[in-house]
């Protein structure tokens, strides 16, 4: 570990040198004056003065090497659509995108929604945006009208830009319908709305004066040159939100020429693809994966990337293996959810398609359990390496670094603190370091390294608030996650620290559903806990009581209700949001001030003790919990 070691300790101790050699992998159009200002803490600004634009960093800068090779290979086992574009074409098509977008007016620092399926303009409508400085924030298209809302009255943007519909498992998801009624609900609705056709919708209606057609404004523009808008390498190249402990989510802050930096170092250290290889990235445009690592690294590296619309199983659990094959993929991304989900079928598919192109898999968004990954590494013959990250990170904060030195990999652990990172783990109440084997809450000394979160969009006091102020005399940024570190250094994580649980590698707040349950008018008080899931890693499980008893009185009824407060969250959350059940229950478990006591109520649900019940108030509420979950009604 020497040589990792001392490439870490570099990066904090000489942390100037250290960021001044890594800027070096982007194009910048004017230099920057200072490789970081942190007078303001926690509030840094990496390369001050400089000038750049990620989407010149994504395309324009590859046309003079470059342009004929492959940038974005799309295949859909959705619709049976695959589309490939070279550099020069996905030029040609951003510009014409940026062309559209301008046409309606769009300049620095306007936002524009993007809630799109996986297709080819959600990537030139995200690349159009940083193009001309405008500040994207996509959705990810499993949320539904009250979510969507929200991120419109927060972002406020001029513009949306969505498709008719998305695809999932053969079955068309229209997103029309549901864009319209977030508009009605919103209080700051976008002017125009952007739709691309996919001709999946046969009943598509576009409103007169609002909705415009993709295909017929690009049309008007198929020659168009956009100039690049240089941006201060501060400046918001996006907000992506993401979910906490209250319902209303936050809107994570990204900068410009940090993000850039730090994506295009990762390719090295992380990742090592190298230009002109293939990254096939198996996440969402919706998630931040999907932005770091479907659209801006591997692009910004040279690479080709795969954007991949449909199941890890359909038309059979093949098919990734087989894309790997096709097109040569060097480095693979993906979610221990979906390892899991291949794991339950014949392992014969796994060896079916020759994979020697891999170099790496990397997995991340929740833990990996041991078994799985030896199954996928033992099948695979390919190294898989498990590396911890966050919405707001934007990269990986946990991670080998096998760019820098091949070290052992060890089950189970997501590796070690990532360069620029000042990893400490903290005990929970006194604040202090912990030894090695302690379980503590994984914190980092600020300041945070280029292309993490700069700000909550709109919100300074929050990002302070939320991440900053958990520990009384240690001004550290706080993960939320629970970590122990072993006597070899590496690290592992033990679950979230707070009310916030992983559904498939998706953050979900336990308020957020809570509070779409709760839009039933015969729930009168829910709780919403994670509960283990073999595949999902989590679960939501609701416990909630009724108005009107009467309607849960026999199994019917439970059932009956238990379906409608289901409707209510696909409404309000989206399906991503829907818990796995709702069990009716008199009372919950409450401490006597008033207090919820869910980790016990998720301790009964996973059929563990319930620990401490000393505060409890009424032992019904505990009883309850129990003889619903073992009843299963
Ligand atoms: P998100 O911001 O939605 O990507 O969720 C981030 C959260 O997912 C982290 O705070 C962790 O709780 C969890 N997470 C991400 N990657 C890992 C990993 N490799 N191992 C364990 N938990 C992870």
């Amino acid at each position: 570990m020497a040589t990792y070691r001392e490439f870490h300790r570099r990066s904090i101790t000489d942390r100037d040198a250290f960021w001044r050699e890594q800027a070096a992998a982007i194009e910048w159009h004017e230099p920057f004056r200072q490789v970081l200002d942190y007078s303001r803490p926690p509030f840094a600004r990496w390369f001050v003065g400089g000038t750049t634009n990620l989407c010149h960093n994504a395309v324009d800068r590859h046309l003079k090497d470059r342009a004929g090779q492959n940038a974005l290979i799309y295949i859909s086992t959705e619709t049976g659509q695959d589309r490939t574009y070279t550099f020069r074409e996905l030029h040609a098509e951003v510009n014409r995108c940026a062309a559209v977008l301008r046409e309606q007016g769009i300049v620095k620092g306007d936002r524009i929604l993007i809630y799109m399926p996986m297709v080819p303009e959600a990537v030139f409508a995200m690349l159009a945006c940083v193009r001309l400085g405008a500040i994207h924030s996509v959705v990810f298209g499993g949320f539904a009208a009250h979510s969507l809302a929200s991120r419109i009255d927060d972002a406020k943007p001029k513009l949306l830009f969505t498709a008719d519909a998305g695809m999932r498992g053969g079955k068309p998801i229209p997103y029309k319908g549901l864009v319209d009624e977030a508009i009605k609900l919103a209080a700051h609705p976008p002017q125009k709305v952007i739709l691309v056709n996919r001709g999946i919708d046969g009943d598509l209606k576009l409103i007169a004066g609002r909705d415009l057609d993709y295909a017929h404004e690009r049309a008007k523009h198929m020659d168009a040159q956009v100039p690049v808008t240089w941006l201060e390498s501060s400046e918001p190249s996006y907000i992506l939100y993401t979910s906490g402990t209250t319902g209303k989510p936050k809107g994570v802050q990204r900068d410009t020429g940090g993000y850039a930096v730090a994506l295009a170092a990762s390719m090295k250290h992380i990742y090592c693809g190298k230009p002109g290889e293939a990254m096939f990235t198996t996440s969402d445009i919706g998630w931040v994966v999907g932005h770091s690592y479907i659209v801006y690294g591997p692009l910004i590296h040279g690479m080709t990337t795969i954007l991949y619309e449909g199941l890890p199983i359909r038309p059979d659990p093949a098919i990734w293996w087989k894309i790997v094959e096709q097109h040569k993929v060097s480095v693979m991304f993906s979610s221990p959810t979906a390892i899991r989900v291949l794991k339950k079928q014949d392992q014969a598919y796994l060896t079916r398609h020759d994979v020697s192109s891999l170099r790496y898999l990397f997995l991340a968004g929740e833990p990996l359990d041991e078994p799985t990954a030896r199954w996928i590494s033992d099948s695979l013959k390919v190294p898989v390496l498990d590396h911890y990250w966050q919405t707001e990170t934007g990269w990986a904060l946990l991670s080998s670094l096998p760019g820098i030195e091949a070290t052992p990999l060890k089950f189970g652990s997501p590796g070690f603190p990532a360069y620029g990172y000042d990893v400490k783990l903290l005990h929970e109440t006194t604040g202090e370091e912990v030894g090695a084997n302690e379980k503590a809450v994984v914190t980092v000394v600020p300041p945070l390294p280029p292309g993490c979160m700069t700000t909550v969009w709109g919100q300074d006091e929050r990002f302070v608030q939320t991440y900053f102020t958990s520990f009384k005399d240690k001004f550290v940024y706080t993960t939320f996650d629970w970590g122990i570190r072993d006597d070899d250094g590496y690290y592992f994580i033990l679950g979230r620290t707070d009310d916030v649980i992983n559904v498939a590698g998706h953050r979900l707040g336990t308020r957020e559903i809570e509070e779409a349950v709760s839009g039933h008018n015969n729930i009168a008080e829910v709780a919403v806990v994670g509960v283990h899931d073999a595949i999902k890693g989590q679960v939501p499980m609701a416990f909630a009581v009724v108005k009107d008893a009467s309607r849960v009185a026999t199994a019917e009824g439970r059932s009956a209700m238990e379906k409608e407060v289901f409707d209510v969250v696909d409404t309000a959350l989206g399906p991503v949001g829907r818990p796995s059940r709702v069990f009716f229950v008199a009372q919950l478990p409450k401490t006597r001030s008033g207090k919820v006591l869910r980790r016990s109520i998720q301790a009964i649900a996973e059929g563990r003790d319930p620990g401490d019940l000393t505060t409890l108030d009424d032992p019904g509420g505990i009883e309850q919990v129990h003889s619903a979950v073992t009843s299963g009604d």
